[in-house]
C-alpha cells in the first residue's frame, strides 16, 4: 500500500481552514492534513460578504446552520442593492437603486420571462429583479428568507450570509480540529527549495522543520510559498478593475431592535464605492476606492460622510487587484489572498477559495507527482478569475456617471475584449446559459441579466416581437410573481425576527 500523503497548510485564516477542514473531510483520515498559523501576524478579518455557495461548503463540513450563525455572529444575505450606480444622485434627491438577488428569475417556459419583460413598456414595467422574482419584495421589506425550523441550509428562497469575519476561520478552525486536522501555532520563518525548485520543506521557530508531499499557501497577501519562494509574480488587472484600496469600520446600531438589512448595500461615490452590511450587533461598513482618482482624505470623508459622524476608528487596507497565473507550481497551490484578489464588490475571495479547494481535493495526486494537475488547475483557476473580472467590470462600464473615475470605466480601452462582444451580443438578444463555460463560472448568465438590466441596459427585441407570442401568458405570471411576493412578505418573519429565534433556539 502506498505511504500516506501529507499536506502541510501555510496560514490559519479563511482560506486556510477552509481548506484544512475540506481536505480533512473529502479524504477522512487517507491523507494528513496540518495547519500552520502564526497567531502573532495574524489573519486579515475583513470580508463579511458571502455568495450562496458557502451553504453547501459549510454543510460538507457538517457545521449546524444555528451553531454557525450564533457563533460567526452571522446573518442572511439575499443579495446586494446597488445605489447611484447608474447616475450620481440628482440636485432634487433622487436616487436610482436596484437589487441583484441571489434568487433566479423565476423559469416556466424554455425562452423563460425575460423577453417579455424586454417587450414591455418600459415607462410601466416594473424594474427587472421585482418583476421576475419575489426575492426582491421580501428583501425589500427586511424579510428573511425562510422561517425558523425550516431545515438546516434549506429555505424558499436562495441565500447566503453576512458574518464577522474573524468569528468565521474561529467556527471552521474547530471544526477542522474534529475533523482530525493537525494544528501548529508557530512562524514560517524559511522555506527550503530542492534542486528541482520544489519545496523541499519549511523551517518554523517553534515546531523546527516541517516537510509534506504537497504545500498549500493559505499565508494572505504575505504569500510566503508562492510568491516569496517561488518567486511567482502577481498579474495585475489595475487597468480593468481600478480599486485599490478599502477603509473598513464597525458601527453599531442606533437601537437593539433596528431592523437588519438582509442584503449589502453597496453604494456608489465619485472614485468607487461604500459596503454597508447588517451584521446581528453592528454595521460594518467599508469604502472602496481608487487611488489614482482619489485621494485617502477624500475617501476617509466619503466613509465620515456615509456613516454621518466621525466617532469610529476605520482600518485601512492596501490591496493590488489581480492573481497568480501559476498558483499550483510543483508541489506547492495557493489558496487564498495568497492566489489573488479580485476588488470584493461580489463577495468572491471565499467563492475563489471554495473552487480551489474542490479542485484540489478531486486533482490530488494520491499516487503520482504532486504537480500532476498543476497545468489544468492554473487554466482552471484562471478563467475563474478571468470570468469574475468581467462580471465585475460589467457594473463599472454600464454607467452613466460623470466622474473620471467612472468615464475611464466606461472607456472601451479598459472593458475585456471577451466582456465587450458579449455587450454586443446582449444588445440583440438576453443572456444565455450558453454564453458561458459552466464549469468554470461562478455567476450565471442570470447574475448577468440582473446587473444589466438594472442599470438600463437596452436589449432590443422589437425586431423579433413575433418570436414571442405569448404576451398575455407572460402577463399572468407576472402577476402571479407579484402576488407571491405579497404573500411570502407577509408569511416571512422580519430578518431579525428570525435572527432573535435562532440566537435563542427556537
Ligand atoms: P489571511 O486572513 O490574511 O490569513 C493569512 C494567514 O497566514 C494568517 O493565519 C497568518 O497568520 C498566516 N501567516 C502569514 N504569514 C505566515 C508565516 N510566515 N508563518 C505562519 N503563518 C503565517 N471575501 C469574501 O468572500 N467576501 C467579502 O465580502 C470580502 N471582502 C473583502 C474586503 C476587503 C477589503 C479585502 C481586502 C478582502 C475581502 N475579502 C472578501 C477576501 C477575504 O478577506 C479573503 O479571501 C479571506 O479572508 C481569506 O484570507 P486568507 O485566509 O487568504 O488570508
Amino acid at each position: 500500500m502506498a505511504e500516506k500523503r501529507e499536506v502541510l497548510v501555510v496560514g490559519g485564516g479563511t482560506a486556510g481552514w477552509i481548506t484544512a477542514a475540506y481536505l480533512a473531510r473529502f479524504f477522512e483520515g487517507r491523507v494528513g492534513v496540518t495547519l500552520l498559523e502564526s497567531p502573532e501576524i495574524g489573519i486579515i478579518g475583513v470580508g463579511e460578504g458571502a455568495f450562496p455557495t458557502i451553504r453547501n461548503t459549510l454543510k460538507f463540513l457538517g457545521i449546524d446552520e444555528s451553531h454557525f450563525i450564533r457563533a460567526a455572529s452571522a446573518t442572511f444575505k439575499q443579495g446586494i442593492r446597488f445605489d447611484d450606480w447608474l447616475h450620481a444622485p440628482a440636485s432634487d434627491g433622487t436616487r436610482h437603486h436596484y437589487l441583484h438577488p441571489f434568487e433566479a428569475p423565476f423559469q416556466a417556459e424554455a425562452s423563460g420571462l425575460v423577453p417579455y419583460w424586454l417587450l414591455q413598456d418600459e415607462a410601466t414595467r416594473a424594474p427587472f429583479a421585482e418583476a421576475v422574482t419575489i426575492q426582491n419584495r421580501v428583501a425589500e421589506a427586511q424579510r428573511a428568507p425562510k422561517r425558523s425550523g425550516e431545515g438546516d441550509y434549506a429555505g424558499p428562497l436562495n441565500y447566503a450570509y453576512h458574518f464577522d469575519a474573524a468569528r468565521l476561520a474561529e467556527v471552521i478552525a474547530a471544526r477542522a480540529v474534529e475533523l482530525g486536522v493537525r494544528h501548529l501555532a508557530g512562524r514560517l520563518t524559511h522555506v527550503e527549495l530542492a534542486e528541482d525548485g520544489s519545496v523541499a520543506g519549511v523551517v518554523t521557530d517553534a515546531h523546527g522543520a516541517l516537510a509534506a508531499d504537497l504545500y498549500i499557501d493559505c499565508s494572505g497577501f504575505r504569500a510566503e510559498l508562492i510568491g516569496n519562494a517561488l518567486g511567482v509574480p502577481l498579474k495585475s488587472v489595475k487597468h480593468l478593475l481600478f480599486t485599490d484600496r478599502a477603509l473598513a469600520c464597525k458601527i453599531p446600531y442606533d437601537r437593539p431592535d433596528a431592523p437588519i438589512a438582509s442584503f449589502t448595500i453597496a453604494t456608489a461615490h465619485a472614485a468607487g464605492w461604500t459596503w454597508d452590511i447588517g451584521l446581528q450587533g453592528a454595521r460594518g461598513i467599508g469604502c472602496v476606492w481608487s487611488s489614482a482618482h482619489m485621494s485617502d482624505e477624500d475617501a476617509a470623508a466619503v466613509l465620515r460622510d456615509y456613516v454621518g459622524h466621525d466617532a469610529f476608528a476605520a482600518r485601512m487596507i492596501p490591496f493590488e487587484p489581480g492573481y497568480r497565473e501559476a498558483q499550483w507550481v510543483k508541489n506547492c497551490v495557493a489558496v487564498g489572498l495568497s492566489g489573488g484578489f479580485l476588488e470584493p464588490l461580489e463577495s468572491t475571495g471565499v467563492v475563489l477559495i471554495e473552487a480551489a479547494v474542490a479542485m484540489i481535493a478531486e486533482l490530488f495526486p494520491l499516487g503520482g507527482p504532486a504537480d500532476a494537475p498543476a497545468a489544468r488547475f492554473n487554466q482552471l483557476i484562471a478563467a475563474r478569475y478571468e470570468s469574475i473580472i468581467n462580471f465585475l467590470k460589467l457594473h463599472y462600464c454600464l454607467s452613466r456617471r460623470s466622474e473620471p473615475f467612472w468615464r475611464d470605466n466606461a472607456d472601451p480601452a479598459s472593458i475585456p475584449p471577451a466582456l465587450q462582444a458579449l455587450l454586443g451580443e446582449w444588445r440583440r438578444r438576453p443572456p444565455s446559459r450558453f454564453d458561458f463555460l459552466l464549469d468554470l463560472e461562478s455567476f450565471a448568465f442570470f447574475n448577468y441579466q440582473y446587473i444589466l438590466y438594472g442599470m438600463e441596459f437596452r436589449t432590443d427585441l422589437s425586431g423579433s416581437r413575433g418570436d414571442f407570442p405569448a404576451m398575455a401568458a407572460a402577463e399572468k405570471l407576472f402577476a402571479r410573481i407579484r402576488g407571491f411576493g405579497e404573500r411570502a412578505t407577509a408569511d416571512l418573519p422580519s430578518h431579525r425576527t428570525l435572527i432573535r429565534q435562532i440566537n435563542e433556539g427556537l
